[in-house]
This record gives C-alpha cells, structure tokens and sequence, in this order.
C-alpha cells in the first residue's frame, strides 16, 4: 500500500534520455516518491548505469537500458524489456530530446540533423506511446516533456524545434481522449529555459533569454522535476489532455 511519504511505491516509471539534464532529475524524483526506475540513454552508458546504481541505493529497483529514440523500431523492443525487467509499467515519461535550430532556408542548415530532430522529438515518442499503451493500467500515466516554445519563441531559427513540441502537444491531446476511457491521463510539462548540456547557463544567448523571463533566471531541472512528479501523481487524476507550463513566465 502507498506510504503517504511515497504515493508511487510499487509503481513502475520509464524515463527515456534518464542519463542528465531534466530526465536525471525526474528520475531522481520519482524514485524518492517510491517508484522503480527504468531510464534509457543514447550514448551515455556510464552515467546512465551509475545514476540507476544511485537509484537502486535508495531501496528501489533501477535498470538502465540502451534505446536510440531516434529509431521508433525500437519501441516495442524497449518496452518488452521493461515488462520483463520490472513485470509492469504505470508512469512513462517521454524527456528525451534533441535540439538543431538555422532559420530556414539557410544555406547553412544541415538537413539530416532535421530530419533527425523530427525522429527523436516527434516520431520516436509516438511510437513509444504506441508500444506502451496497452499495458499501461487503469490510473496509468503518460507525460512527455514539450516546450513553451510549442507555443511562442520570439528568436529566429528554431522552427523544426518549435513544431516539434507543438506536434507532442497535438499528440498528448488525442492520445487523452484514446486513454481516457481506460483511466489513463496523458499531459505535456511544457519547459522554458533549464539549465542542462542542452541549453547552458552564462551564454551570450542566456543573457538575452533571461531578459525575457518574468522570473529573470534560468529554472533548475528538479523544477521541471516537480511537474512531472504532479502529473504523475495521484493529486493529478483529474488533468489530462494538458500541458503545464514550467517557464518562469518566459511566454507570459
Ligand atoms: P540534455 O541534452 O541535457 O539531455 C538529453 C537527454 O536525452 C540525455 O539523457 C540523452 O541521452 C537523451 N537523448 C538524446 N537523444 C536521444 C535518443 N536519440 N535516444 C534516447 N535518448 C536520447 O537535454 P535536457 O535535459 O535539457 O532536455 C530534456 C528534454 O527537455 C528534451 O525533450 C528537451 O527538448 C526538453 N526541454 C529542454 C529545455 C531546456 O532549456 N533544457 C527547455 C524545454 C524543453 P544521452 O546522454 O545518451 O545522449
């Protein structure tokens, strides 16, 4: 039974890109909630296996586990692995993402990494969503981590980006009304600028985004953290089909 301390234990969560940045801290944070942890990486086998070492210290069960999301081939394989690893899955949060940007039409642009931001960003989670929704349970959760960018970004050269967030937000909303009936929820945390390798504090660029934050800083991941731990909360059984916004009122 759920210890108030640990509303989550005995729930099951997969973090895809779990290796840093704002998958590192949703994991963290739903394993102190009292979940097991199943987090995937691309590239980074070292931190992600130590950070699921890390997790495992703290009395729950923790793996990690190899999946490009760059190739929604290998969504059923991923989840396949995580049922027979952990025997059921609850939580699954789509973090993992990449981030190319030139204006279009630039001369400059290097196509394949569009074309690759449009896999990991967009057609890997779909396909991720696919695969795992048949053994999400009743009270199941989906959240997948968009971007205030989805809706406005006042700077050029970031338009496959842009959509591409837009594009899960569009998901989230149908994929609501697929689950709805089997009480699953499905929700966007909608992230403004998080210091993490993707996007670095103490850069020329941060000083002139930090001038359009209501809170004029940088938010740390274990904010974003916090949203997701909401969503895939039980205090949240009533939101889905929404994106929480976690921007320091950057689109206000
Ligand atoms: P980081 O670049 O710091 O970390 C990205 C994570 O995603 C890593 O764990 C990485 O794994 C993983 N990843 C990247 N590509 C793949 C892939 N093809 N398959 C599997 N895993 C992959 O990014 P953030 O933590 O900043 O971003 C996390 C999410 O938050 C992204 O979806 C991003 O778009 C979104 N976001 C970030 C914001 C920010 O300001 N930081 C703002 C709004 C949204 P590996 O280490 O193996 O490469």
């Amino acid at each position: 039974m759920a210890h108030a301390s640990k509303p989550l234990a005995g729930k099951v969560a997969l973090v895809t890109g779990g290796s840093r940045g704002i998958g590192a801290a949703v994991a963290r944070r739903l394993a102190a909630e009292g979940t097991d942890v199943a987090l995937t990486y691309a590239s980074s086998k070292g931190p992600a296996e130590a950070l699921a070492k890390e997790i495992a210290a703290t009395g729950v069960r923790a793996a990690a586990f190899a999946a490009d999301q760059g190739d929604p081939a290998a969504a059923p394989g991923l989840v396949r692995a995580v049922l027979d690893r952990f025997g059921r899955l609850d939580i699954l949060v789509n973090n993992a993402g990449v981030f190319v940007g030139w204006p279009v039409g630039d001369p400059a642009a290097d196509g394949a990494a569009l074309e690759r931001l449009s896999s990991v960003n967009v057609a890997g989670v779909a396909a991720l969503v696919r695969a795992a929704a048949p053994f999400l349970p009743e009270g199941g959760r989906i959240v997948t981590i968009g971007s205030c960018m989805a809706e406005r970004f006042p700077f050029p050269g970031a338009a496959d980006y842009c959509a591409s967030k837009a594009a899960v937000a569009a998901y989230t909303r149908g994929w609501a009304r697929d689950l709805g009936a089997r009480g699953i929820t499905v929700n966007t945390v909608q992230p403004g600028p998080i210091e993490t390798d993707m996007n670095p504090d103490g850069t020329d660029f941060a000083k002139t985004l930090k001038a359009t934050i209501a809170l004029g800083r940088y938010g740390r991941t274990e904010e974003v953290a916090a949203a997701v731990a909401f969503l895939a909360g039980p205090e949240a059984s009533y939101v889905t089909g929404s994106a929480l916004t976690v921007d320091g009122g950057f689109n206000a």
